[in-house]
């Protein structure tokens, strides 16, 4: 079957905005159902080739991710402040997006994150509040997740997860070093490690090769299609079809509203800077926890004026983000933890709120080490080592082999100026407001960090670490994420919430919002599964009720 390509001027039945983790997943689903899809995404269209092993690039000059340089972002912790230029927010930007780069860390939310606030009561100073939907709603579709892209993991090992109905389709990768330590440690602790559930092929899936376990893959692309991105797992079958067309470098600046208060399609700009209208039928917003709030922002008419499907003033509002500090130990014995895949083994002992704690939330733990050369040498090695000449060169060698990490994900809460919206001043570099963002912890987050913090620094005792350390920085509060979530949420009320518990927006009933945008509470962190989850239900409601007529 040849790639479908449409016109500018064809009415296609869906238009999807960003090709990620939740965007790649509507693209394969609403294509496969038999309706003709246009995918416009900002970034590039890259293949297992074009991945590289190239520090610098990646991590340096931005090689995956949205750069800086060209779409700046602004930051301030509350409305009062001034917003600086500051980089806050990172995402993959290409056809992918985050699901290609992503450390691959797969964990689905436990039932009681879905009624935290009925279970725990208010939290002063935050907005925590239920979601629409339960566990049981989700579970097929973290199962389909699975299913679809290739989970390796072993199902029934965490005891704090809830029922699932089917195993993972692949067993856990192996175990590295730092795995072992961390196994015996908790054990030793009493506490319940379980093999890490990734989004990594651990055999060979459906025509995908398995992990060759290079090393380079927290930040990179993987040169052999085993991480299970939508791009390597999905867009193929997508564009199989026939019926799909993703058109990469296609950066939506404006989604266009018809007299009737319907959505009629989106102007972009493509690969040369001209703008081109993309009309279609129905539109999903898949461009993530930021952007997608940015876009709705940007895309203000005469029916909306406060931008789409903002009539309650909800758009961009409640903004979680990436929480948790890094404990890291140095062992005798030389760990290598440089090969492989960056987690192998997780616990979830302290992930329940627990009120005795005097606090709400908790977190995940997992054994990791995520350094590339450069980065370590410039940015891991502890402070108080010799800082350079040959103690210094003696001690790279040593810390490099002989570290292993523990990092938390500890919860974030739902506050209501945390938020995202546009720049006043800054533009980017198609004359486009800038992203702002207001972002400060609640000062319950901070108590889960340093809580979870005493808990790391434990289980590394209890590993034998002769050394061990906090990352100072990861203790602070959080100015820079990598999770964006919840800046569009679901719920039933339109007047504290932006799209109703099938990603539909309240406001505008052919448009749909699909990504980390819709997220209610953030769980612990690890946001994809859930993502994905709600992708695969929402695509399922979409093609219903669009067979039915009702969209
Ligand atoms: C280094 C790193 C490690 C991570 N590790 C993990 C992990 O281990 N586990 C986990 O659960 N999560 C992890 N994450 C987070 C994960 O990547 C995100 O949660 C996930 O990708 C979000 O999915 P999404 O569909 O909401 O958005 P994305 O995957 O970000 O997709 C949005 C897409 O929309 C495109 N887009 C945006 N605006 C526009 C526009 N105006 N026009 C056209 N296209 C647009 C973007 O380029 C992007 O491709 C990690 C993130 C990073 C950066
Ligand atoms: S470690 Fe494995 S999954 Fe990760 S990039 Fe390398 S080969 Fe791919």
């Amino acid at each position: 079957m040849s790639a479908a390509q449409f016109r500018p001027s064809d009415a296609v039945d869906f238009l999807v905005i960003g090709a990620g983790a939740a965007g790649g997943v509507m693209a394969k689903e609403l294509s496969s159902a038999g309706f003709r899809v246009v995918v416009l995404e900002q970034g590039p269209w890259r293949h297992e080739k074009d991945f590289a092993h190239d520090e610098i690039s990646v991590m340096y000059r931005s090689g995956l991710t949205n750069d800086f340089r060209k779409q700046p972002n602004t930051f301030r912790k509350t409305p009062a402040e001034p917003a600086k230029l500051q980089p806050a927010v990172e995402y993959g930007r290409m056809v992918g997006g985050g699901s290609v780069h992503f450390t691959s860390n797969y964990w689905r939310f436990h039932p009681e994150d879905f009624h935290e606030r009925s279970t725990l009561g208010a939290v002063p100073g935050a907005d925590l509040r239920d979601w629409p939907i339960n566990y049981d709603e989700l579970e097929p579709y973290y199962t389909k997740a699975e299913w679809e892209l290739g989970i390796s993991g072993l199902g029934g090992s965490n005891p704090f997860d809830g029922p699932r109905s089917k195993p993972y389709p692949l067993p856990p990768m192996p175990v590295k070093s730092s795995g072992v330590l961390f196994e015996r440690a908790a054990k030793k602790l009493g506490l319940h490690p379980f093999p890490a559930p990734v989004a990594v092929l651990s055999q060979p899936y459906r025509g995908r090769a398995a992990c060759i376990h290079c090393g380079f893959c927290e930040s990179f692309g993987c040169e052999v299609g085993a991480k299970s991105s939508t791009l390597a797992a999905l867009i193929p079958s997508a564009v199989q079809t026939g019926r799909c067309e993703i058109r990469p470098n296609a950066y939506v600046r404006k989604i266009e509203v018809g007299k009737d208060g319907r959505v009629r399609g989106a102007t972009y700009f493509d690969s040369r800077g001209r703008e081109v209208f993309q009309r279609a039928k129905v539109v999903v917003v898949s461009a993530n926890g930021a952007e997608t709030p940015r876009l709705l922002l940007m895309s203000k008419s005469a029916a909306f004026p406060q931008g789409l499907a903002n009539s309650h003033g909800q758009v961009g509002k409640y903004l979680m983000f990436d929480t948790g500090a890094l404990a890291v130990g140095l062992f005798d014995h030389p760990l290598n933890e440089y090969k492989s895949i960056v987690v192998t083994r997780v616990l979830h002992d302290y992930y329940r709120s627990d009120p005795k704690r005097g606090f709400y939330g908790g977190g995940g733990l997992d054994s990791r080490f995520d350094y590339y050369p450069a980065g370590f040498v410039l940015d891991g090695m502890p402070r108080d080592i010799p800082q350079w000449g040959s103690q210094w060169k003696r001690a790279i060698g040593e810390y490099y082999t002989h570290m292993g990490g523990v990092l938390a994900h500890a919860s974030c809460l739902a506050v209501e100026q945390n938020s995202i919206s546009l720049d006043d001043h800054v533009k980017d570099a198609w004359g486009l407001p800038a992203l702002r963002v207001t972002f400060k912890n609640h000062p319950d987050d901070m108590k889960a960090v340093q809580f979870l913090a005493d808990r790391q620094k434990e289980i590394l005792e209890a590993a034998g670490a002769r050394k061990i350390w906090l990352d100072q920085a990861t203790l602070e509060e959080i100015t820079y994420s990598r999770h964006l979530m919840g800046t569009c949420r679901m719920g039933d009320d339109a007047r504290t919430s932006v799209v109703n518990r099938s990603n539909r927006a309240h406001d505008v009933p052919n448009l749909f919002l699909v990504d980390g945008s819709s997220l209610v509470t953030c769980g612990r962190q690890q946001p994809t599964e859930t993502i994905q989850a709600l992708a695969y239900r929402a695509a399922d409601y979409i093609q219903q009720a669009a067979k039915r007529g009702e969209i």
